[in-house]
């Protein structure tokens, strides 16, 4: 079976892994080069405990707040408002206690397989840079911490949390198994202890262990060379511009470089999947989060595992050489 998968992002790439993986023929469609879009930069954290839906209960009120600061985790653009208007208001009617229920035991399931497919990866010699890591999480305020730690035991309730047991020092590959509990609060001498990095005015940590921290460049790089050494038919800087059906099939997608005939197709175009899917007539109601990140490269002071400064919603990656540091979520339209 010949799949077309648009877009050579970590969704795409890894689709493709798969799919070839279980027999079918795979073939990649990047408009740009693989792993440029938002695999590029993002912070690398595969921490299924904090994979809670974004819709909560009072999230509304708590992001008008937000677009206050002048240092808020949140911007919405306001001249995008007009357009966004219809998927913010849907956005607004999942943010309810039921609603929030079914989204995290959606996300429990998809979670299910998450770090079992990552070690699967890694065993298949996929090059990438990959650590075993317990996230640090670090607050000034009793409440933030609170609210955070209501979040994860929400995750570890549905099972997101608590699907591996492994665990095992901070920022170590993956490699031993032993059993660590899903989180675990710190106090102030703790946190600092954990991170002397920290500068002072944090009183209250968790910690969350039995996760993993990876470059995703590195995984993107490593997914690309595995699929091209397996003979995988790459397309890059070519563009997927739509679709020709028959009956509710696709059977060709229409490129830049021309037609090309496919049994099925996978949207994995990242922030453009919405408006492709509306292309091949099956609209998904989706509009894309902006996250920015710089790269340390060489930092003279490295941080002991990844790292989460609450309210400011900033988050740290120590990689090999380099040191990451991730936030803000723009909606710009
Ligand atoms: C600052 C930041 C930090 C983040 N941190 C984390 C994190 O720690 N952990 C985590 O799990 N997630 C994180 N994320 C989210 C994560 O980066 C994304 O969910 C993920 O990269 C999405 O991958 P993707 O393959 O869907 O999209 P992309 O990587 O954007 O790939 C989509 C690809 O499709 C191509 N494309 C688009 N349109 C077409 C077309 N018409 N034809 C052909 N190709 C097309 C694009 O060129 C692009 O290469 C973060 C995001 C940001 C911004």
């Amino acid at each position: 079976m010949r799949v077309g998968i648009v877009g050579g992002g970590v969704i795409g790439l890894s689709t493709a892994y798969y799919l070839r993986k279980l027999g079918a023929n795979p073939v990649i469609i990047e408009s740009s080069t693989l792993g440029s879009g938002c695999s590029l930069g993002n912070a690398g954290w595969v921490f299924p405990s904090l994979a809670t839906p974004l819709p909560a209960p009072g999230l509304t009120l708590k992001s008008l707040l937000w677009l206050l600061r002048r240092d808020s985790p949140l911007y919405i653009r306001p001249a995008a408002l007009p357009v966004l208007a219809p998927w913010l208001m849907r956005f607004r009617s999942f943010c309810n206690h039921a609603d929030q229920q079914r989204g995290i035991a959606a996300l429990a399931a998809l979670n299910a397989a998450t770090m079992e497919r990552y070690d699967e990866l890694a065993a298949d010699g996929v090059q990438f840079e990959y650590y075993q890591s317990a996230l640090l999480m670090a607050f000034r305020d009793a409440d933030l911490a609170a609210a955070e730690q209501k979040e994860v035991k929400l995750a570890a309730a549905s099972g997101i949390a608590n699907g591996n047991p492994v665990g095992g020092a901070p920022g170590a590959p993956p490699g031993a198994s032993t059993t660590h509990p899903p989180w675990r609060e710190l106090d102030e001498a703790e946190l600092y202890e954990r991170e002397p990095m920290l500068r002072p005015g944090f009183r209250f940590g968790l910690s969350l262990g039995q996760d993993r921290h990876l470059r995703p460049e590195s995984l993107t790089g490593g997914l690309g060379s595995s699929l091209r050494a397996g003979g995988v038919e790459i397309h890059q800087r070519v563009k997927a511009a739509g679709f020709r059906t028959e009956g509710h099939r696709v059977a060709a997608i229409v490129t830049s470089s021309g037609d090309m005939e496919v049994d099925a197709v996978v949207l994995a175009a990242g922030a453009h999947t919405g408006a492709l899917s509306r292309m091949a007539g099956w609209p998904i109601p989706l509009t894309a989060g902006k996250g920015y990140s710089i790269t340390i490269e060489q930092p003279a002071n490295q941080l002991r595992q990844p790292l989460y400064l609450g309210g400011v919603k900033i988050g740290l990656s120590p990689f090999n050489g380099a040191l990451r540091i991730a936030g803000t979520m723009a909606i710009s339209g």
